[in-house]
């Protein structure tokens, strides 16, 4: 399959897109979550045809690629030594760091007391506040997925089963197999912001696109998302 590729310019937005021709009826266009726009085009049509078509979605295309660049982690560079701030659940606590004879993480006075066993260095910092977060995250994750839940239970779906990972892109996805994946990092966001990503990918049990039956479930279940995923962009730049 020969892939092609062709740029189309909307306003001041650019959209790159690649294209291939497959044997189907009609034109697809696909915004990926890594914001790539791939078209499958029926065979025989032009690349002109396909620009064209392109060109014509524009509004939406970016629509969709906003929405998936909304979902990328943006986590500034940390370099993990003390009075830095470090968040966790939607609030910011300074590193105090000493060595010791142990390694130890414990959030102490809205500090993060940090103990290292040995010399102090940055790459031990972060591993052992990565370990935390990793710890925190499974528990809280699965409390919160618990309080969520209820509100899907009469829409007769099956309990999606939770896997925690470090996502490059996401906050979480919902697989087809019924796997809710959650990022690590968002442990640093608030519980409302970490309900709100559960109760968006909750929703894509019922619909998987992000169309008006995803919405209006999404809103009934969920009124003040919008603020949610706002306050979510906001803390964790
Ligand atoms: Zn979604």
């Amino acid at each position: 399959m020969r892939l092609s590729h062709g740029v189309v310019s909307y306003g001041r937005e650019k959209i790159e897109f690649s294209f291939c021709h497959v044997d189907r009826k009609t034109l697809e266009i696909a915004v990926h979550p890594n914001q790539t726009v791939v078209v499958k085009a029926p065979l025989g049509v032009e690349s002109a045809e396909v620009q064209r078509r392109v060109a014509k979605r524009a509004r939406w295309i970016i629509k969709q690629r906003n929405y998936f660049r909304q979902f990328e982690p943006r986590t500034p560079a940390r370099c993990y030594v003390g009075g830095e701030t470090h968040l966790y659940l939607g609030k910011r606590y300074r590193l105090k760091i000493s060595s010791e004879n142990q390694d130890s993480v414990k959030l102490l006075k809205g500090y993060f007391e940090i103990q290292v066993k040995g010399r102090v260095t940055s790459d031990k910092v972060k591993c052992l506040l990565d370990g935390w977060y990793a710890k925190k995250a499974s528990s809280k994750f699965r409390e919160s997925l618990d309080y969520c839940w209820p509100r899907f239970k009469k829409l007769s779906v099956v309990q999606p089963r939770l896997q925690i990972k470090r996502l490059k892109k996401r906050w979480g996805s919902l697989s087809g197999r019924g796997t809710l994946t959650l990022n690590t990092d968002l442990i640093r966001a608030s519980k409302g912001c970490i309900n709100y990503v559960i109760t968006h990918e909750l929703c894509h049990l019922q619909s998987k696109v992000h169309g008006p039956k995803f919405y209006k479930t999404l809103e009934r279940i969920m009124p003040d998302w919008k603020k949610r995923k706002q306050k979510l962009e906001l803390t964790l730049v």
